[in-house]
């Protein structure tokens, strides 16, 4: 059996829901589908997910939520009509939406919640009318059958009982259409993924019905081997491995939500990333484990918005917990962290800068020198991360010293360097204003014709 997800490109119209109808129908395995809201038709346009947020803002406001309804609405009847299915269909979606929004607003999250997921429900209950009038036997499923979620305030993630109780959708006769983004609490509560969490979906139910592949629908050809907004014409990625693939989930790398990996990766069921606007494409396999070794370097991706926590005290390194200790102070902050480099007498603790507020430095900080007896303690901004990734790198010599060569070459700073311990990446840490030049200079060197 295969779980497919289609993204929102995939589902923004009517023409785009008829590909991902002849991609399930060419495919009789294809047997649960999960489905994100209509996306983007094109640059300028909107996402019905954005949409939405919109008017759950508005609304809770007391602001003007009729024409912000309308604008919802049209996209729906524009698919609808275009798929030429009735307009029972729309009305059913308008009612459906003003019922949202009249509903409790006494927990902003939740009422805002509770309007985004109707984009995904709403385009699973049309697109399962769609398959069933035009010959393929389909049938709406809500996430209310089965996809349990944790309670508040912890960000959304399916509980255990989640997979036993959606590994019934395996005997399904008609193809399932499933909708992305959210789940219901124990208590009947809805609440969302993070954004781009059908992805989330789609591998929750691939591991529920221990499916044998999981195919994620989306606008590209495959994953790149770094983002082609800064590289022209990077090398296609064809076959991954989960670790690298998370290893590389920051930027140039949001093909796949890096939450997604975890439901396939406990049972090893390989993704292929696909293109719905070009299904013949092999696509990007992601794999638990790669046979062709190819290049050392898969890929690389750099992000920038990191900050850096720098802590130093004579002899550190005889004092029993300084580093627990020091993490706790980060954790009461609800702060979560990427990297911990550190020397003999000093760490670095090493985070995204939109988890900070001044008023949270200045306390990290204060309590570092009070608590900790730190000699120094202070925050640096303004520092991207790029991460070289690859699971060869573990059998060669010499790659550090070519990154750090290629690296110079830009004129940068290395701040930190980290090797991840399982040895399949290499993290440096520079300032930002360098990192698109060091993402040319290493991808020129590891990914040019001669050198492997
Ligand atoms: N529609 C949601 C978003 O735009 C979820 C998804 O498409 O995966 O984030």
């Amino acid at each position: 059996m295969i779980v497919c997800k289609f993204g929102g490109t995939s589902v923004a119209s009517a023409e785009q829901i008829k590909k991902v109808f002849n991609i399930v129908k060419s495919n009789p395995e294809r047997k649960v589908v999960a489905v994100s809201a209509p996306g983007k038709r094109s640059s300028e346009d909107i996402k019905v997910t954005d949409l939405l947020i919109d008017l759950a803002e508005t609304a809770l406001i007391g602001g003007d939520v009729e024409s912000k309804i309308n604008a919802v609405v049209n996209r729906y009847e524009d698919i609808t009509s275009g798929l030429g299915l009735d307009q029972t269909m729309s009305e059913i979606i308008a009612a459906d939406l003003r019922e949202r929004v009249a509903g409790d607003k006494s927990n902003k999250d939740l009422f805002i919640d509770n309007l985004k997921a109707s984009g995904e429900d709403n385009n699973a209950k049309l697109i399962a009318a769609y398959f069933n009038v035009a010959g393929v036997p389909a049938r709406y499923v809500s996430p209310k059958e089965g996809l349990l979620v944790n309670d508040l305030p912890e960000r959304t993630y399916a509980l255990p009982e989640a997979y036993e109780k959606l590994s019934v959708l395996k005997d399904t006769e008609e193809v399932v259409i499933f909708p992305g983004f959210f789940g219901y609490t124990k208590d009947g509560i809805l609440r969302t993924f993070d954004r781009g969490g059908s992805d989330i979906t789609g591998s929750i139910l691939a591991s529920a019905v221990s499916a044998d592949l999981y195919e994620n629908f989306t606008d590209v050809d495959c994953v790149f081997s770094a983002n082609p907004k800064v590289i022209n014409n990077p090398a296609e990625i064809k076959e991954i491995t989960y670790r690298e693939m998370r290893e590389l989930s920051y930027a140039g790398f949001a093909v796949f939500h890096d939450e997604a990996l975890m439901p396939v990766y406990r049972q090893g069921i390989p993704v292929n990333i696909k293109n719905t606007n070009n299904p013949s494409a092999p696509g990007t396999r992601i794999v638990p484990t790669r046979t062709e070794q190819g290049r050392s370097v898969t890929g690389i991706s750099a992000d920038s918005g990191f900050s850096i926590l720098y802590v130093s005290k004579y002899l550190m390194n005889r004092e029993v917990g300084f580093g627990r200790k020091l993490l706790q102070i980060i954790e009461e902050e609800n702060i979560s962290y990427e990297h911990t480099p550190s020397g003999l007498d000093d760490i670095s603790v090493i985070m995204r800068s939109n988890q900070l507020t001044p008023e949270k430095e200045e306390r990290i900080v204060r309590r570092v020198k009070e608590e900790l007896h730190a000699d120094d303690a202070h925050f640096r901004h303004g520092f991207s991360m790029i991460v070289i990734v690859g699971e060869g790198m573990r059998n060669n010599t010499g790659l550090a010293a070519r990154a750090t060569t290629a690296i110079s070459s830009t004129g940068a700073n290395i701040e930190m360097i980290n090797q991840g311990s399982s040895e399949v990446s290499l993290v440096f840490g520079v300032n930002k204003q360098f990192e698109d030049q060091i993402l040319k200079a290493l991808y020129s060197e590891f990914f040019s014709a001669v050198k492997m």
